[in-house]
């Protein structure tokens, strides 16, 4: 008998993690295989989007279905990110992880200026919109791609005739033999989640993880809620669906979403599963997924929240109050929607959120960021796994929604 992809990714894991343990260092030996399968995925994403949600933007036919779905979209993300932000907000004041930190002398300042600096809110929102389209697929601006997609698909249903049936023809069929492709590489999921979890672990610094173990468990704890108890009910409450089946039909992503640490890099792998597995439409998958895992990220919304209580509360002399901690929950639910879908952007943009109550150039807070991203990877694999697991979750409500109802019936 086969064994299914997600227990070969799952044995995978097990054998990086041994194999990086018993010979250390020199387990990096196969962080290429890693390097590859991550290359292999990146490769794929920019026409992945570009004929998915042209072609599935087309297929929605008129502008109202496109409307409704958007709303319906919209509604989810912010639904889901709040949430997440309120228990970490809640989890926060409850542990106080801050109040026993120490910074260790071995961590340095946080240099600001080694990192891409954060866009501002505005110019988040303002960004979407591309100056030219192929610059940005190019540059991996994923925000403009989808942009341009949306309304390239959109002008196509505005055609008659053969030009309208040629280009959705064309989209279609390309975006199957993405499709395709897509499969074809996630074949490669074992060996590359084995280079990349033996990468994780031999490089890890596990004396750090001590300094700030309360935090580490706040964090994980406030991700384990989000992820199995809200994700959970919202898709039970809203489709009725079984949420065991759904985690079943995931699997592949959430296993590529830890290995990878980047809801960007398993987006193929997301779509995969949630038009093979659960059975979802291009339609609505194509719409919802690559918008999802660009800017819908549950696990790093909760993440800005409790990080910035978390210094706030190491600093000495620093008492948020309720109306800064409304400012903090508002900043993260806008830096989680700015944050870009690779590892580690959950960090840098935290800056946001610090500068909006006033810390972002306190020298004790990049001293604890450097303290924060010492010990960021295991973290930033559980919460783009919250992700991901979001951007599914609203998939399968809003197809639900839309009269889809012959769901998981391939798991
Ligand atoms: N790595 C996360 C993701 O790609 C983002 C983050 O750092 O929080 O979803």
């Amino acid at each position: 008998m086969k064994l299914k992809l997600h227990w070969q990714i799952f044995i995978a894991m097990a054998l990086g993690a041994v194999f990086a343990l018993v010979l250390g260092e020199k387990a990096l030996i196969a962080a290429p295989l890693g390097t590859i399968f991550m290359r292999l995925l990146k490769m794929i994403i920019v026409p992945l989007i570009l004929t998915s949600i042209t072609s599935g933007v087309a297929g929605l036919g008129d502008p109202r279905t496109l409307g409704r779905v958007g709303i319906k979209t919209f509604g989810y993300y912010l639904l889901s990110s709040m949430i997440a932000i309120l228990i970490g907000l809640a989890l926060t004041n409850l542990i106080q992880p801050g109040a026993g930190a120490r910074v260790p002398d071995t961590v340095e300042e946080f240099d600001l200026s080694q990192l891409q600096q954060p866009d501002s809110l505005g110019n988040i929102l303002i960004r979407m919109i591309p100056t030219n389209p192929v610059k940005a697929a190019a540059e991996g601006d994923i925000l403009g791609l989808i942009f341009f997609s949306i309304i390239f698909g959109f002008a196509i249903t505005q055609l008659k005739g053969k030009p309208h049936d040629f280009l959705v023809n064309l989209f279609d069929n390309s975006f199957q033999a993405m499709m395709k492709l897509t499969h074809a590489i996630i074949r490669l999921a074992p060996i590359g989640v084995f280079g990349l979890i033996s990468n994780a672990v031999a490089t890890a610094g596990f004396d750090l993880f001590k300094a700030v173990g309360m935090y580490m468990i706040t964090i994980a704890s406030g991700l384990t809620i989000h992820f199995v108890i809200v994700l959970p009910l919202l898709l039970f409450l809203f489709t009725g669906e079984n949420p065991l089946k759904h985690a079943r039909a995931m699997m592949s992503a959430m296993a590529t979403a830890f290995s990878t640490s980047s809801s960007g890099a398993t987006l193929p792998v997301t779509m995969d599963s949630i038009e093979n597995n659960v059975g979802v439409s291009n339609k609505v998958t194509s719409f919802v997924l690559p918008l999802g895992a660009t800017i819908n990220m549950d696990g790093t919304a909760l993440y800005e929240c409790a990080g910035v209580l978390f210094i706030a509360q190491a600093i000495p002399g620093i008492d948020l109050s309720f109306s800064a901690q409304v400012v903090v929950v508002i900043t993260a639910f806008l830096a989680s929607v700015g944050a870009a879908a690779v590892p580690s952007a959950g960090l840098i943009m935290i800056f946001i959120v610090l500068n909006a109550v006033g810390l972002g150039d306190h020298p004790t807070a990049a001293l604890l960021v450097g303290t924060m991203l010492a010990v960021d990877r295991p973290l930033d694999m559980y919460r783009t796994v919250v992700n991901v697991t979001s951007d599914s979750v609203g998939t399968v409500i809003v197809a639900k929604s839309e009269g889809e109802t012959n769901l998981y019936q391939n798991v």
